[in-house]
Parts: C-alpha cells; structure tokens; sequence
C-alpha cells in the first residue's frame, strides 16, 4: 500500500433506532440442507420465494476476498457494478459493502419492494441488532430509514452459494473479477478494527523475514513466528516442550553450573543439543521410530508431535532431566 490507510471517522451515525424498523430476512432456504437437496429444488423454492414478492427488482450482492484482493459486485437483470476494495478490507467489511452498494442502487430503482438477495447468513443477521459498530453497518442501517422513508418495503433474502441460481453466481464472478481490475480500485476509509488487524498482519511478515536472519537456536524449531498453542498438555508437559524448544534444559546446560566440559554423544562424539538427541543420534533411532517422531525439526516440536515427543523422551527416561 502505498498511502496510509484513512480510518472512517468516529462520528458517523444513522437515524435513531427507534424510527428504523428492521427489515423483513427471509432465510427460508436454510431449511434445504445444500450438500443433501438437489440443486434444482433450491432453484425453484427460490423462484417461488421471489414471485411471492411485489414485482420486485431483485439485487445480487457478492463479494470476494483473496491473497491478490478484494472485491464486491452488485448485479440485477440490468446492471453489474463491481468495485475493487483497497487490501486492508476484512470479509466482513467487503460483504457490508456490498451490501450497501446495493440498498444505494435500490434508491434509485422504481420498484416499491426492494429486495436484496445475499449468500451471506451471518451478515444479514447482523443487520437484524438494533446497534451496529461497524461504520458500514451504521451506513447501512441510514439506509434503512432513507429507503422507508421513500415507502420503499426492503426485504433481504438469503441464498445459498455455488447452488447454480445464475445472478447470484454473476455477482461471485464479477467479485472476484473486480479484484484483478484496477481501474475499479475505489478510494474508501477502513474501520479501524480493519487497520488493527491489516496493520498486524504486515508487522507478522516483517517480523518473520526478521527472524529467518537471526542466529537464535528457537528458529530451528520455529521457523515462522506466531503463537505457539499448547492445547490441552498439562503445565509440567508444557514446562518440557517449552524447555526443549528454547533448547535450556537441564540435559544438555547442567555443565555450565556445575562447570563440568561440555556433555558430548559418546557415540557420534559431538555436543550434546536437544536436535542431536530427538533427530539425529542413531543411538536413539529404534525409540524414534516406536513414537513416530518425524525428523523434520519444526514438525517434531509442534503441538501435534507434543505427546509423541513426551513418550519418546520417557522412553529415553530422559522426562525428569529436562
Ligand atoms: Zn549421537
């Protein structure tokens, strides 16, 4: 990116709530299970649900959000605007987005009954609560009271995806089509809950092309930095992972205290580490292969090979020295 994002301003408000009334959702559909109703069923209980309606003008919202961008797409029998969203745009504040692009455009649209057709149930519930957060959420909710205030009855309505209903796969394409158009790149502000986690995202990535030049022994272990979750093993199991993984422990550091020469593998003659005994020595290897431990470092410490490196170290009677 190559300006600093502008977060939206605290000030936005919609009407008061109590002069919005919350639009009808109809979520009829969700009673067709996707993976067990043929296709065609769906289909036509979605045309049906359509023609109980008043002529209306349906609008198709989607949005898209991949590794090259984000992009959302409003579609009706007569248009397709599709928009590029700047990266730091979340899912939730693209498939907001869209959803507003088309309540503006049902402005504008002679039909009394608005309805908006969406594939997102999470997102039409969430313009169910009285009070929003999101400033697209609040935009949305203004135009709620300027839409009824135009007489205009809104409906939105769920539909599942990828289920074969053409418009609303037109509005997926044309999404995922904005995102490699960039002359449909708009200028919008983020919500700072977006630029919170945009802003994280790209302090992970620094760090981590940091950390594959630092000469710290965890790396071995850890080659992307990020948390590190422990599950269910209990304290002292963590307590030996967390050791094992910084590489202190007692095994292979006692010398130090005790100033003794540095612990050697009697058979490979080289130093002792934490890498030598889980990976490398073949002493060991008839162990290894009864705990499956896989040889590659950062598999070997991760928190699915924990209980198998917990059994390989008992089986060494290794548990108490660490
Ligand atoms: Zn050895």
């Amino acid at each position: 990116m190559e300006s600093f994002p502008t977060p939206y301003p605290t000030n936005i408000k919609s009407a008061p709530p109590w002069f919005i009334q919350t639009p009808i959702i109809n979520t009829l559909l969700s009673q067709f299970p996707k993976h067990d109703t043929n296709k065609h069923i769906i289909k036509q209980n979605f045309r049906q649900i359509l023609d109980q309606f008043d002529h209306p003008e349906g609008i198709y919202s989607d949005s898209s959000k991949t590794h090259l961008g984000v992009g959302a797409a409003v579609v009706t029998d007569y248009v397709a605007l599709t928009f590029k969203l700047p990266e730091t745009a979340t899912i939730l504040t693209v498939k907001l987005f869209a959803i507003l692009q088309a309540l503006q455009y049902a402005k504008s649209s002679a039909s009394d009954t608005v309805s908006i057709i969406s594939d997102s149930l999470s997102v039409l519930q969430l313009l169910q609560r009285i009070y929003i957060k999101h400033p697209i959420g609040i935009l949305i909710k203004q135009q709620f009271f300027e839409l009824q205030s135009l007489k205009k009855k809104i409906i939105l309505l769920w539909v599942p995806s990828h289920v074969g209903i053409v418009e609303n796969e037109s509005a997926d394409f044309h999404a995922r089509e904005a995102i490699d158009n960039p002359n449909q790149g708009i200028t919008m502000c983020s919500p700072h809950t977006d630029l919170k986690i945009y802003f994280k995202s790209i302090l992970l990535r620094k760090w981590n092309i940091e950390w594959q030049s630092t000469p710290f022994k965890l790396r071995e272990w850890k080659p992307k930095v990020g948390p590190w979750n422990y599950g269910t093993l209990k304290r002292r199991e963590q307590v030996i992972i967390t050791r094992l993984r910084l590489g202190h422990n007692k095994v292979i550091h006692e010398y130090l205290i005790s100033l003794a020469d540095q612990p050697q593998c009697y058979i490979c003659e080289v130093a002792l580490t934490i890498h030598h005994i889980i990976v490398q020595c073949p002493v060991f290897q008839l162990e290894r292969e009864m705990c499956k431990i896989s040889t590659e470092s950062q598999e070997t410490l991760s928190y699915f090979s924990a209980s198998k490196i917990l059994n390989y170290l008992s089986a060494l009677n290794l548990s108490n020295k660490i």
